[in-house]
């Protein structure tokens, strides 16, 4: 069962990136490359470095499981925006849900590192000293670099071996947090929409009527009809709402009144499902070409 969503999720990521032109799938494996090769870096200097070490791994022994899982959660976010880039309008007013300090991101490369650890190795680390624990983690991650090198070294500096270990780890992550109701809308969270997306919405002016259908002309949310020539707000998806009925809808939820369009929002997971919906929408229409 497992197994299944992990490949669906996989699936519609590959669906997806099929819609992408060449020019655009080798950007994409060039960011997410440099990004990886940027990790790795810092997951290196991490162990090499007693004092930061000891500094992350105090930083994250003080983190409920609520704010780790919130940590990784925006550590994934942040890679998932460069998949969704070539697809999502909101690049350059989305919100803050996928910043990440210096801090959080050593935090983050640590937890991941310990809990692969745990999973290839026996060996608990619990009750071992900071520096005890910082030489193991070493050596297993000096060990694997020296594999990876021998027997599968191109695997992750070859363009499609960036993405499909990428597509691979997120998959992963989607179905730890439940993509699968995600992709079905089932989560039914109401978050509001991130304060930087509001400010930069559009003010225009009702135009004159070009056709009969008087839906396009009435505010849904006070059922009103707005007049030609008001001021009023337009979303992304075009629909057109009076003003003093959007702000207080877009307080609570980041979906359009009329057609559940989504826009950004400053919660890390309702962004995780924003750009989730944007892949699974891409994916549909790659089936459907
Ligand atoms: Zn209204
Ligand atoms: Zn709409």
């Amino acid at each position: 069962m497992e197994f299944q969503s992990r490949r669906s999720s996989s699936t519609m990521m590959m669906g997806a990136l099929s819609t992408l032109s060449p020019h655009q799938f080798s950007t994409l494996s060039q960011v997410l490359g440099s990004t990886f090769h940027l990790h790795r870096r810092r997951r290196l200097a991490l162990l090499l470095s007693p004092a930061l070490f000891s500094l992350s791994l105090r930083h994250l022994r003080s983190l409920s499981l609520h704010h780790k899982s919130l940590l990784i959660a925006r550590f994934h976010l942040s890679t998932l925006k460069h998949l969704t880039l070539n697809w999502d309008v909101h690049v350059h007013s989305g919100g803050s849900a996928g910043l990440l300090r210096l801090r959080d991101v050593d935090s983050a490369l640590l937890l991941l590192l310990l809990s692969e650890f745990r999973h290839h190795h026996p060996l608990p680390l619990q009750g071992l000293s900071t520096s005890k624990c910082r030489g193991l983690l070493l050596d297993y991650v000096l060990g694997r670099h020296m594999f990876a090198v021998s027997a599968l070294g191109l695997s992750t500096s070859t363009t499609c071996g960036v993405v499909s270990s990428y597509i691979h780890h997120t998959a992963r992550f989607l179905d730890v947090i439940g993509c699968s109701d995600i992709a079905i809308g089932k989560t039914g969270r109401e978050v509001a929409t991130s304060v930087a997306t509001v400010v930069s919405l559009p003010s225009i002016k009702v135009p004159a009527r070009h056709t009969d259908d008087d839906n396009l002309f009435e505010c849904v949310i006070c059922k009103e009809e707005m007049r030609e020539g008001r001021e009023v707000c337009k979303l992304p998806c075009e629909h057109l709402f009076h003003w003093g009925c959007v702000l207080p809808w877009l307080k609570k939820r980041n979906t359009c009144p009329y057609c559940r369009f989504r826009l950004p929002t400053d919660d890390v997971f309702g962004e995780i499902e924003r750009l989730w919906g944007l892949l699974v929408n891409k994916s549909r229409m790659s089936n459907c070409q």
